[in-house]
């Protein structure tokens, strides 16, 4: 049994200072002492949320700190679409090889970071691991699937601590399937006028929390703040549908608490698309670009209050039906965006508005 070094103890305080509560340090600390070391190099990282009966959104948050204070180091494998092989291995997702070849079954592959790439975690000091460590990877991967890099890598905590480290710029990497929200508000200018600028800054920042906690509660993340508005993505449609309706729904019960008059209500207007988009690192942080985000933001742009405009890219499943089937919906076919060359089929989707009762 050895004591932490004092240098070792810094980091484990800097953790704290990422703001994680001492007590989960602590069991952190615990499951690495008991852990066999050869759990811990290379490992899958939903392991940890196994163990410690962490969200995986909290374990991989509390990872991005553990990597940017060195106690962790974080991999990149590239796995083959086809014959599952490695194809490569990188410190950073920048060496990774845009277009891959298979050793084994000769199969070439453009690459995704929903798809082919995963994350690999080591304990510093045990890094890098001194034997091959593939086989118990596999089992893992087995028992908890895994996990898709751009989970990882579209969490807030980890676009601001290891984005630059990540992803250099004018470098860009694709992802095959991102849904994207952007959210906006219905009038605002009349809000600040009607309610003064102190007391609707108020409430606006008000509302960012409400729709930034709904978004993280379905596993999302948000990507920024643009004026009144918000930018965010999932890698999961329905819950990127779950946490939009559930917005538009917090922001009406801010309005009948805070007992607003008509006028003054804060009314979401929210565009959600899916689908491949690419991902760069802008003023020093990881953002998404592409067609995708430009339609999303289109819908958002084209929206009424309290109204999501969902593309059909979101709408083709039984699951997402399912999701928007209680509530008011019509749907617009071929809908031409500013801009855009392709007609989009859209839903005007009221969260607030039970099917029948509109
Ligand atoms: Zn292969």
């Amino acid at each position: 049994m050895s004591f932490p070094s004092p240098f070792l103890s810094r980091r484990w305080q800097r953790l704290a200072a990422h703001g994680f509560p001492q007590q989960q340090i602590r069991r952190f600390r615990q499951f690495l002492r008991k852990t066999h070391h050869a759990l811990l190099q290379r490992t899958n990282p939903r392991l940890f949320a196994r163990e410690l009966g962490w969200s995986e959104a909290y374990t991989l948050d509390f990872l991005t700190a553990a990597v940017a204070e060195g106690i962790c180091a974080l991999e990149w494998e590239a796995y083959c679409p086809v014959c599952g092989d490695l194809l490569q291995r990188a410190r950073h997702l920048e060496q990774l090889h845009s277009h891959l070849r298979c050793e084994s079954c000769h199969n070439e592959t453009d690459l995704l970071l929903d798809e082919e790439v995963t994350p690999r975690v080591s304990l510093r000091r045990l890094f890098p691991p001194p034997g091959d460590t593939a086989a118990r990877r596999s089992d893992l991967d087995a028992a908890l699937g895994r996990l898709p890099a751009v989970a990882w890598v579209s969490r807030p905590l980890f676009r601001q601590l290891l984005g630059e480290e990540v992803l250099p710029p004018n470098r860009s990497l694709g992802i095959g399937h991102l849904a994207v929200f952007f959210s906006d508000l219905k009038e605002s200018t009349r809000l600040y006028r009607s309610l003064g600028d102190a007391r609707a800054y108020a409430l606006v920042r008000r509302h960012f929390a409400l729709i930034e906690a709904e978004v993280e509660n379905e596993g999302g993340s948000v990507v920024k703040t643009i004026g009144d508005g918000m930018m965010g993505v999932f890698t999961d449609n329905a819950r990127a549908l779950r946490a939009m309706l559930r917005s538009v729904q917090a922001i009406h019960r801010l309005n009948e608490e805070e007992e607003l008059e008509t006028q003054e209500r804060l009314r979401l207007k929210v565009g959600l698309h899916a689908g491949p988009c690419i991902i760069v690192t802008l003023n020093r942080r990881l953002d998404y670009f592409g067609s995708t985000v430009n339609i999303a933001a289109r819908l958002s742009g084209i929206a009424d209050g309290d109204e999501i405009l969902v593309s059909d890219s979101l709408l083709d499943h039984a699951e997402t039906q399912k999701i928007i089937a209680p509530y008011h919906c019509r749907e617009e076919r071929e809908v031409a965006l500013r801009g855009l060359e392709k007609a989009v089929n859209i839903c005007r989707l009221k969260p607030l508005t039970a099917t029948g009762a509109g």
